[in-house]
């Protein structure tokens, strides 16, 4: 039987008991009966009255409901924005969502022969990439970042808060502007990004954002005090927004690698990787692909969500604390 939407309203607020948002919709059917229904909210921003559409009735704990099924649901791609995308695990993970099918923008400081190349490769799968310059320590620079990628693609998705650096040193040699350097790119970068992302996600009905956390956040390393808090600020980060945006259909989850094999690893002093691999149950070191392996099931498992996942090689065995 079809049905047609007489009228809707978008809610934005989540509605208990569901601790959700959806859409309440009134459907006549040709012979001019009507229904009250609800509408999921990943229509959302595509819904519009007059469209066609099938009434079904879905069992959930709450009781069975009555909910409409638009017919003529458009095909979209969905959007991966990667921070940091230009090199290392950022560039594998822009690779890895770009092999699942998603049009993928590749936010860095500048276009330099990194961010070609990772274009270039994203591009040979048959997908749509663009480069954003982008400071994820500027909120500014955000804000212009992602309203250009908006304006490009019309829709984010996918957040992958990837960018990050190290300064590192021991406490009493860490020089102030070391700490805010770290802080302000690994951590406040984060946030920029999140909240200028996510009020998009809200409105289009939901999303992923995949914090790249590190062991270091969750064990701690010496040298590397700014680093460590940071990697655990995003923990702490990461379990928040979780709660608060669920209800939005949107989830955040952190990956928390061991030493992976890119620059910024191999910039690390060689006694430090010595040892850390001495201590690793598995004596190499992690393969930026197989975080990207992970970051694609984290995004395509919706049963995921407001969790730090280590990839670390079995580390976490080796000692209570690495
Ligand atoms: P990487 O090779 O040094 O790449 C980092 C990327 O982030 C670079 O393209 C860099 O751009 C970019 N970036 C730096 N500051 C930025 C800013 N303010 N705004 C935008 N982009 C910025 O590092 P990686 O090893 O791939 O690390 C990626 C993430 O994984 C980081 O968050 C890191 O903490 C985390 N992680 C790494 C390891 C590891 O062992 N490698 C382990 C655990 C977690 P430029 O090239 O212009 O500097």
């Amino acid at each position: 039987m079809v049905w047609r939407l007489i009228t809707y309203t978008e809610l934005y607020t989540p509605v208990p008991p569901y601790k959700s948002t959806y859409a309440i919709g009134v459907v006549e059917d040709e012979s001019g009966r009507r229904a009250v229904v609800r509408i999921d909210r990943r229509y959302f921003g595509r819904l519009r009255t007059g469209m066609e559409g099938e009434v079904v009735e879905e069992w959930t704990v709450f009781g069975t409901l009555k909910k409409f099924v638009p017919r003529e649901e458009v095909r979209v791609t969905r959007v991966a924005l990667v921070t940091g995308g230009a090199r290392g695990i950022g560039s594998a993970i822009a690779l890895e969502l770009a092999r699942a099918g998603f049009s993928i923008a590749v936010a860095d400081l500048a276009y330099d022969q990194d961010a070609e190349k990772t274009l270039e490769a994203v591009k040979s799968l048959g997908v749509e990439a663009t480069f954003v310059a982008m400071d994820v320590s500027s909120a500014e620079s955000v804000e212009r970042g992602v309203s250009e990628v908006l304006s490009k693609f019309g829709r984010i998705d996918v957040l992958v808060n990837n960018a990050g650096i190290t300064r590192d040193a021991y406490l009493q040699r860490m020089r102030p502007e070391d700490w805010d350097a770290v802080v302000r790119v690994n951590l406040t970068g984060a946030f920029h990004c999140s909240k200028a992302v996510s009020q998009h996600m809200v409105r289009a009905g939901g999303g992923v954002i995949v914090n790249i956390s590190s062991i270091v956040g969750l064990v701690g390393n010496i040298g590397q005090a700014n680093y460590a808090a940071t990697k655990s600020g995003l923990v702490g980060f990461t379990y928040t927004l979780a709660k608060e945006l669920a209800p939005y259909g949107i989830r955040v989850v952190a990956i928390a690698p061991g030493f992976v094999k890119t620059r910024m690893a191999l910039a690390v002093p060689r006694s430090i990787l010595r040892d850390y691999l001495k201590r690793s149950p598995v004596s190499r070191l992690v393969e930026p692909e197989e975080v990207a392996r992970l970051v694609r099931h984290v995004v395509e498992n919706e049963a995921i969500n407001g969790i730090v996942i280590p990839i670390d090689l079995g580390l976490g065995i080796s000692s209570p604390k690495a």
